[in-house]
């Protein structure tokens, strides 16, 4: 588990290749840290894509989303990470993405639920967050620090949340598991969808959840998962 900052940022810069080479973050989408040495601050990449991403591209923000280190244009959204850190005392990592397979449950009924094991480390009930019920008509964009303290409310205590007709946020207490959780969730949203069409499903039930992200929160499976998704992405 990376400790000091340079470990930090490798593990940045290579969850961004990983998220981007599995499918998760595209052209758009990001994932930061919180600095274990600056706990009041993140590091985040200039605004680029994330498969792009490299060690000078990583930035320092305060948790307003103010710049404090680095030069370059910063992403818009970044508040959106500043807003988590600030009432997440125990979140090391968030990221944002519009992973394909889950753009579905952001504008259909049906709800994100876990329907394979792997997909309970994203949680059980994904709320979703409509930025039209307290911010009306707006460019979907989460580019104000009052959106972002409203988006993060709706996270709660919660791995994960949906962001209407638009993404979704997953969070975990460090990079890896992070990532982890991301692409679980990505997993879970393809089978739930493919289920979807062959008939009502079958969930995980809310015990089974509990378990099965306990055993996946961390340790040997995450690291092996990195290795893999690690390995692909070189
Ligand atoms: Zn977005």
């Amino acid at each position: 588990m990376p400790t000091g900052e340079e470990d930090v940022v490798a593990d940045l810069v290579r969850a961004n290749r990983i998220l981007a080479n599995e499918g998760v973050l595209d052209a758009f989408g990001h994932i930061s840290a919180r600095d274990p040495a600056r706990p009041d601050t993140f590091l985040l990449s200039r605004a680029l894509s994330p498969g792009q991403v490299q060690r000078a591209d990583i930035m320092r923000f305060d948790l307003e989303g103010n710049v404090l280190e680095g030069d370059a244009k910063p992403y818009l959204e970044r508040v959106i990470h500043a807003a988590v850190y600030a009432i997440r005392p125990d979140v090391g990592s968030v990221v944002h993405h519009h992973a394909p397979a889950v753009l579905p449950f952001t504008v259909a009924p049906a709800p994100l639920r876990p329907v394979i094991h792997l997909g309970a480390v994203a949680g059980g009930d994904c709320p979703v967050w409509d930025s039209q019920d307290e911010f009306g008509d707006t460019s979907l964009l989460v580019d104000s620090l009052a959106m972002a303290a409203s988006l993060a409310r709706a996270l709660g205590d919660r791995p994960s949340c949906l962001l209407a007709r638009h993404g979704a946020l997953c969070v975990g207490p460090s990079i890896r598991q992070t990532t982890f959780i991301a692409v679980c969730m990505r997993d879970n949203a393809e089978v739930l969808s493919a289920a979807l069409r062959l008939g009502r499903p079958s969930y995980l039930s809310d015990g089974e959840i509990v378990q099965a992200a306990a055993r996946h929160d961390g340790g040997a499976p995450v690291e092996r998962a990195w290795s893999f998704w690690s390995s692909r992405a070189a």
